[in-house]
C-alpha cells in the first residue's frame, strides 16, 4: 500500500507521522525546497498550535456543516497534545494558548521532520504537483515526471501568504477530482473602512468591537485594536474578518461599532453621568485634558476634530450625547477586508460534507483523502487553525492498513 501526500505543511506532516507509525509506506511531496514554511511564520515565530479552550461553537470555528465539524472535534480534541508530546514538544500554555516550550515555531517544525524522518517518511521536496487522474490507481503529474500511487492525501492548504507554497492551486486538483469549493476569502485580516484614519495609524487602544451585519449584531470582541491608515487591525479584528469577508462576499452590510471605555459599567446616560462628575472632580480641565486621562491623545483629537469642538472647550459646553456617542458606539463601516497576501487564513474550500469525518476519505472519489486549511473550516486567532490541522491528520485513513 503506497500512500502520497500532496504538500508537507502540518496537515501533511502530522498525516504522514500518523500513517507512518502504523507502519503504511509515505511519500510526500512538496513543491518547495523544504516543507512546512508556513509552520515557522505562526505565532509571531511561537506557533500557537492549539488552545485550553477549544471549543467547537461558531465563535471559535467557522464549518461548512457545523455538526460533521463537531463530530470531528470532539473525536479528536483530546489527542492533539499527546500527538504534540509525541513528537518531542513540551506544550506551554499562555491564557490558553498553548505554544512550545521553547516559545519557538522552529522547534515545533523540527520535531515534525525528525519524527518523520524517523519513521522513513519519504519527502521528495521541488516536486510540483499539476495533475492527478484516478484510474484504478491514481497517476500524478509532476514536474519531476508521473508518479503512480494506491491512496493520495491532498494537504495542499488554502490561498493565504502564497510565498510559502500554498496558493490555492489545490483546489483546481480537487475540482478536477468532482470536489465542490465553496468560494474562497480571506480570513483572520485587516479591515479597510470609508473613513480615512491616517492621524491614527499605528495608535493601539483596549476596545470592545461589536460587529452588525445588514444592521443585527452577529458578534463581539474583546482586545487591543490598532489603527491602520484606512482601517483597523489586530487580534479582535481578525477575529470578526472572516464573517465580513463572507458578508461582504453576500453583498450584506458590515459595520462595527467601537467602544473605546470598556472598563466603564453602564450605557451612554451612565457615561454622562460619570463625566459631569468627573469635570466636577477635575476643576479646570476641558473636555479633551478629561478624555486624555484614560484615551489616547490621538484618538480624542480625532473624535473632537469629527464632532468640530475645540481642543479647550469644557465638557459643560460640550454635545455630551454626541462625545460619548463616540465614546461608546464610534461606527466603523467595513469596506473590504485586506487581501489574500496578509490574511492568516482562507475561509471557503472544500465543504466538509464531501469527507467522511471518520476517515477524511472523499465522498467523490474513493482513494482520494483531504485535510487542513483546504477544507471549508477555520478558526479563530488561538491556535485553532493548526488544531484542525492536526486534528485531520490525526483522523486521515483510518481506515488504511499496512
Ligand atoms: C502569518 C501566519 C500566522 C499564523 N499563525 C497561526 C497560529 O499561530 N496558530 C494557528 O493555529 N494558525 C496560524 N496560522 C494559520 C495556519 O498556519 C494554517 O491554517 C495551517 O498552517 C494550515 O496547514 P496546512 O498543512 O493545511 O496548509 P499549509 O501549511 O499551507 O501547507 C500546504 C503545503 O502544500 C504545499 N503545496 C501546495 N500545493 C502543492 C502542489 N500542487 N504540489 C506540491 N506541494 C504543494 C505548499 O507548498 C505547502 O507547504 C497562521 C498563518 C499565517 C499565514
Amino acid at each position: 500500500m503506497k500512500v502520497v501526500i500532496i504538500g508537507g505543511g502540518v496537515a501533511g506532516l502530522v498525516s504522514a507521522i500518523n500513517l507512518a507509525r502504523k507502519g503504511i509506506e509515505v511519500t510526500i511531496l512538496e513543491r518547495n525546497n523544504k516543507c512546512g514554511k508556513k509552520i515557522l511564520l505562526t505565532g509571531n515565530g511561537r506557533c500557537n498550535f492549539w488552545n485550553k479552550n477549544q471549543n467547537p461553537n461558531p465563535n471559535c470555528y467557522y464549518a461548512s456543516d457545523k455538526e460533521l465539524f463537531k463530530e470531528l472535534f470532539n473525536a479528536k480534541k483530546d489527542l492533539v497534545l499527546d500527538f504534540v508530546n509525541s513528537i518531542g514538544i513540551i506544550p506551554k500554555e499562555i491564557n490558553g494558548y498553548y505554544y512550545p516550550y521553547s516559545n519557538q515555531a522552529q522547534s515545533f517544525y523540527n520535531s515534525l521532520l525528525k519524527m518523520a524522518s524517523n519513521l522513513k517518511v519519504n519527502i521528495k521536496t521541488d516536486i510540483m504537483v499539476s495533475k492527478i487522474v484516478k484510474k484504478n490507481k491514481f497517476l500524478l503529474t509532476t514536474n519531476k515526471g508521473l508518479i503512480e500511487t494506491d491512496k493520495v492525501i491532498i494537504a495542499t492548504g488554502g490561498k493565504t501568504y502564497s510565498k510559502t507554497g500554498s496558493d490555492g492551486n489545490g483546489y483546481d486538483l480537487v475540482k478536477s477530482l468532482n470536489h465542490k469549493v465553496n468560494t474562497v476569502l480571506p480570513s483572520l485580516t485587516k479591515l479597510i473602512g470609508k473613513d480615512n484614519f491616517k492621524d491614527l495609524k499605528g495608535v493601539r487602544s483596549e476596545v470592545i468591537l461589536t460587529l452588525y451585519e445588514d444592521n443585527k449584531e452577529v458578534k463581539k470582541e474583546h482586545g487591543e485594536l490598532i489603527f491602520t491608515d484606512n482601517g483597523i487591525s489586530g487580534i479582535c479584528v481578525f477575529n470578526l474578518s472572516g464573517i465580513a469577508s463572507r458578508g461582504l462576499n453576500n453583498k450584506r452590510s458590515e459595520k462595527i461599532f467601537i467602544n473605546f471605555v470598556p472598563w466603564f459599567n453602564g450605557n451612554h446616560k451612565d457615561l454622562i453621568k460619570w463625566l459631569d462628575n468627573r469635570s466636577q472632580e477635575l476643576k479646570g480641565y476641558s473636555l479633551c485634558e478629561i478624555l486624555e486621562g484614560f484615551l489616547n491623545y490621538k484618538i480624542v483629537n480625532y473624535m473632537l476634530k469629527t464632532l468640530h469642538i475645540d481642543v479647550n472647550t469644557k465638557w459643560e459646553k460640550a454635545p455630551k450625547e454626541k462625545v460619548v456617542e463616540l465614546l461608546m458606539s464610534f461606527p466603523f463601516w467595513v469596506v473590504k477586508t485586506g487581501g489574500f497576501e496578509e490574511a492568516q487564513v482562507t475561509t471557503g474550500g472544500v465543504p466538509i460534507e464531501e469527507v467522511n469525518i471518520k476517515t477524511m476519505e472523499s465522498l467523490k472519489t474513493k482513494g482520494l483523502y483531504l485535510v487542513g486549511e483546504i477544507l471549508d473550516v477555520d478558526g479563530i486567532c488561538g491556535g485553532y487553525n493548526i488544531g484542525f490541522a492536526i486534528m485531520t491528520g490525526l483522523t486521515v485513513g483510518s481506515d488504511i492498513n499496512a
